[in-house]
């Protein structure tokens, strides 16, 4: 057959998650490559989705999530933000961030207008904005310490400049973006007259009693911003694809207009179950950031151990190594292949979160997973490298 497919997405190929977790189940490695906790979240919340399954309604929902969920995801945002909002108008359930944040670019883009990101980066924006023909405009945050390129940014913004994407806490990386850095960015979207989209699924791993600032609480930045939310990263469910999405009438009727062509709808039940699950208690959130905190600390000590150099992570699930000290000559992409084959150990190259022309001496290790597990992670990597 001679007839093109997408010019666009040809160009792209298996995103590398899928690849590093293949390879992994093929070579029966510890996969501390995609982010996706070993143990699943809490019990209550997953027998609130099998009661509701199996006692219905299993008939399409509304189109912008059930009463109860859109109100939680309001009630949320007021609880841990101070936000007010209108859970009839202001929120909307998605088939995961992944949908909300394609919904955001189709429903507010059109070809030509630009988009700023921050470097490096998750792999779904840029296929989508490209798709769209939306121009993207590229900013590096750079290792060890991530400082915000104040510079560069303020050189990246236009009169064209529609969109600013933002990721905090921000993977890879795990920085998380302070106050004052919020409001640099802040006063660049003003200035550009341009809209925010906030990526926040990290936003209950932040670490060290550092807060998590949503961009949307700054001044004036509360029409300006699409707050996006994931109940796979909030309860360890990531398989449900549970997204939320909080933003100003004006912003979510164009992006509901994408929804309702994209997926129209949510399954209820799992819809039922995170809007029990946002109401849990203090503890739940407060454990669930320690349990974190104490497996990335356990995992940092140990690849210290193996020699790598293991950068600072404020937030995410999701430590940055760098391996040149091991003696190992070859890239990243060649460093993880190598692990997952002869170690046991699976991890992400830095460099897939690039555009092109990343740096190639890093890799991503991903601390979600029970003590035990990372324990012999970094094991087999000591009997290995040591
Ligand atoms: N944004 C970032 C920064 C992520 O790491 C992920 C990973 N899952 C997503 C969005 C997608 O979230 P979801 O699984 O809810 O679609
Ligand atoms: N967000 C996860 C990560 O960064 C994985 C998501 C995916 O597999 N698409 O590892």
């Amino acid at each position: 057959m001679t007839t093109p497919v997408n010019n666009i997405l040809s160009q792209y190929g298996t995103t590398i998650f899928a690849t590093m977790s293949q390879l992994a189940t093929e070579y029966n490695s510890i996969n501390l490559g995609q982010g996706a906790p070993d143990l699943d979240g809490p019990l209550e919340v997953r027998e609130v989705a099998a009661k509701a399954l199996i006692e219905g309604p299993n008939q399409y929902p509304p189109m912008m999530g059930i009463p109860d969920l859109l109100k939680a995801v309001a009630d949320h945002n007021k609880r841990f933000y101070g936000l007010d909002v209108d859970w009839q108008r202001e929120v909307m359930i998605t088939s995961g961030a992944t949908e909300a944040l394609c919904d955001c670019f189709m429903g507010l883009l059109n070809p030509g207008d630009e988009v700023v990101l921050i470097e490096p980066l998750y792999d779904s924006y840029l296929p989508i904005i490209r798709h769209i023909g939306a121009v993207p405009k590229l900013v590096r945050v750079e290792p060890p310490h991530w400082e915000l390129p104040r510079n560069e940014l303020e050189a990246a913004f236009s009169d064209k400049t529609k969109l600013l994407v933002l990721n905090s806490p921000m993977n890879p990386s795990g920085k998380v973006f302070n106050e004052d850095e919020l409001a640099f960015l802040a006063g660049l979207l003003k200035k550009h007259d341009a809209y925010a989209i906030c990526d926040e699924v990290y936003e209950h791993l932040v670490f060290d009693g550092q807060k998590h600032h949503p961009l949307m609480c700054l001044p004036d930045m509360r029409e300006r911003c699409v707050r996006i939310g994931s109940a796979g990263k909030t309860f360890s469910l990531t398989g449900w694809k549970i997204g939320y999405l909080t933003a100003a009438p004006a912003l979510m009727g164009a992006i509901a207009k994408a929804h309702q062509f994209v997926t129209f709808t949510i399954p209820p039940h799992l819809q039922k179950a995170v809007a029990y699950g946002l109401g849990l208690g203090d503890d739940y959130y407060s454990n669930f950031t320690k349990e974190m905190q104490d497996q990335r600390d356990l995992l940092a000590a140990g690849l210290k151990e193996v020699g790598f150099k293991v950068l600072d992570s404020q937030g995410t699930y999701f430590l940055t190594c760098d391996f040149s000290g091991l003696g190992f000559e070859g890239d990243d992409a060649a460093f993880c292949e190598y692990i997952t084959k002869e170690v046991g150990v699976t991890a992400v190259p830095t460099g897939a979160f690039y555009q092109a022309d990343g740096p190639s001496h890093f890799v991503r290790f991903c601390f979600c997973k029970q003590p035990a597990m990372l324990e012999e992670a970094v094991k087999r990597l000591k009997a290995h490298f040591l």
